[in-house]
């Protein structure tokens, strides 16, 4: 089942699992829509991982900045999983690494528009910040001739998802890149809708990052997926080339865009946010290897 762009995705038979299973060394996991829903772990998951981790590299990827990779080790030991640190890559954490890779200056902070996920992961980086949680309560009273100060120390805005975003937050970090020279704009990923609960979609970091290009013009660095950045980090962390490595994720345009834009093998799991219509449908021209209703389907390659 080719995926070029040309064909129809292809539900996968039993020959692209084995096959998929023989050529592939390491698996790229989404989170969300893959791994688990929500709080749930999805049905099948934990039996396909314990196979696959009979002989294969097993990576955790996920676009949700509300954690650290820390936070998101507790969320996989409390649903039962048994999964290394080294293994999970967040969207807060690529953040952090990305500053620190192009030598972010020590003596500059950071603005965050975001949740702790992004703190944790800069504090662990040791890099200075400000803003985040601790402004969640901040209010503006405009009043005649009202100047709000900014901190002209930041060197960079980092945007993740942020329940508590706010008027003060959008300002401060609208003056920091409008006028901090070369302050840089960054955007832990730009999903447009979260499914938060099972009953609808939710405005997802998409909106938050949204506003801040709103005010001030300007194109913001994206670390999460389909970014390279992540991609880039985790082939040369465990060696990989990326003909051995497949990403399987639930969206189409983060997560199979990613793996077809780093070369990689791809398939999509329906237990997520993209139905197969949506997928089939001739609007749709990112195309997985193949797809499966879940990683579960995978066990049946078991091979003895
Ligand atoms: N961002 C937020 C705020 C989310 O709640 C989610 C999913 O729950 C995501 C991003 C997407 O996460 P993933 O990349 O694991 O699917
Ligand atoms: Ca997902």
């Amino acid at each position: 089942a080719a995926g070029n762009g040309a064909t129809k995705p292809q539900r996968a038979s039993l020959e692209d699992k084995k096959s998929m299973l023989d050529k592939v060394d390491c698996f790229i996991f989404d989170c969300d829509g893959v791994i688990w829903r929500g709080d749930s772990v999805i049905e099948g998951v934990p039996e396909t991982l314990d196979m696959l981790l009979q002989g294969k590299q097993l990576i955790f990827v996920t676009n949700n900045s509300t954690k650290s990779r820390a936070g998101y080790l507790k969320k996989f030991t409390g649903l039962g999983l048994n999964v290394e640190a080294a293994e999970i890559y967040s969207s807060s954490y690529a953040a952090a690494a990305y500053l620190e890779s192009i030598q972010f200056a020590k003596e500059k902070k950071v603005y965050v528009v975001g949740e702790v996920g992004i703190e944790e992961e800069l504090d662990l980086k040791g890099i200075s910040h400000i803003g985040g949680p601790a402004d969640g309560d901040k209010k503006v009273e405009l009043t005649p001739g009202m100047l709000l100060e900014h901190d002209h120390d930041v060197g960079a805005v980092v945007v993740g998802f942020d329940r508590n975003i706010n008027y003060y937050k959008i300002q401060m970090a609208t003056l920091c890149i409008r006028e901090n020279p070369g302050c840089l704009f960054i955007a832990t990923n730009t999903d447009a809708v979260t499914h938060l609960t099972d009953a609808q979609e939710w405005a997802g970091n998409g909106s938050m990052v949204g506003a801040i290009k709103g005010s001030t013009k300007r194109e913001p660095i994206v670390v999460g997926k389909p970014a390279e950045f992540m991609l880039e980090n985790i082939a040369t962390q465990f060696g990989l080339q990326r003909s051995q490595i497949c990403m399987v994720g639930d969206r189409l345009d983060t997560d199979i865009l990613f793996g077809k834009n780093g070369g990689l093998a791809t398939i999509l799991c329906l237990s997520g946010v993209t139905t197969e219509e949506q997928l089939l449908s001739p609007d749709n021209s990112i195309h997985p290897d193949c797809y499966m209703d879940s990683l579960a389907a995978l066990l049946e390659a078991k091979q003895p």
